[in-house]
């Protein structure tokens, strides 16, 4: 459904995104976690066409289609926003409040709906359990994996993924 080839993005001169790379099948749920400042808002904006963020490298289609050459509308009226892109939507919540929204997103799971769900904390994934999980750091996927790779960075924290990076 969604597939973003070697992007590379800059905001104010500063290179954020350096060679991201993912794919994401109708029917799943990904998600993304990483450090602050990784790049997984940016990634959110460039990916729905935000002004002041300049792609320089690198693809981005929606079903096949060219994505980084269309309107923030024209995206939205292709589906990017039936794709979903949760970024950070636990930020401030509490457990009940958390799982309300789990329920919401858990009941708009559909065969060809695809979700990207950016998030720092674990917690969130015991309710809306992804397929995938990816970890962005210095702005690139540096390892993907199941479920277990988000209780492994819950344990261990970023701390060997930004030395890869
Ligand atoms: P995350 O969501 O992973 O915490 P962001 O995508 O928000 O990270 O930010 C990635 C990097 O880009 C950070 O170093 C941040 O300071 C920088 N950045 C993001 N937006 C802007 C902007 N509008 N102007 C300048 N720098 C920005
Ligand atoms: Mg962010």
């Amino acid at each position: 459904m969604l597939s973003i080839q070697n992007l590379h993005a800059r905001v104010e001169e500063a290179e954020i995104l350096k060679g991201l790379s993912l794919d994401l099948p109708a029917g799943e749920v990904h998600a993304i976690m990483g450090p602050n400042g990784a790049g997984k808002s940016t990634l959110s904006y460039v990916l729905t066409g935000r002004d002041g963020y300049e792609v320089t490298q690198g693809s981005a289609t929606l079903d096949g289609e060219d994505l980084l050459s269309l309107e923030p509308e024209e995206r939205a009226a292709r589906g990017l926003f039936r794709l979903l892109i949760l970024d950070e939507t636990d930020s401030g919540l509490d457990i009940d409040a958390l799982k309300i929204v789990a329920d919401g997103v858990n009941a708009m799971r559909r065969p060809d709906r695809a979700m990207l769900v950016i998030t720092h904390y674990q917690r969130l994934l015991d309710y809306i359990r992804p397929d995938r999980v990816h970890v962005l750091s210095a702005g690139r996927i540096v390892a993907s994996g199941g479920p277990e790779l988000a209780l492994e960075l819950e344990r261990e924290g970023y701390d060997k993924y930004a030395r890869a990076a």
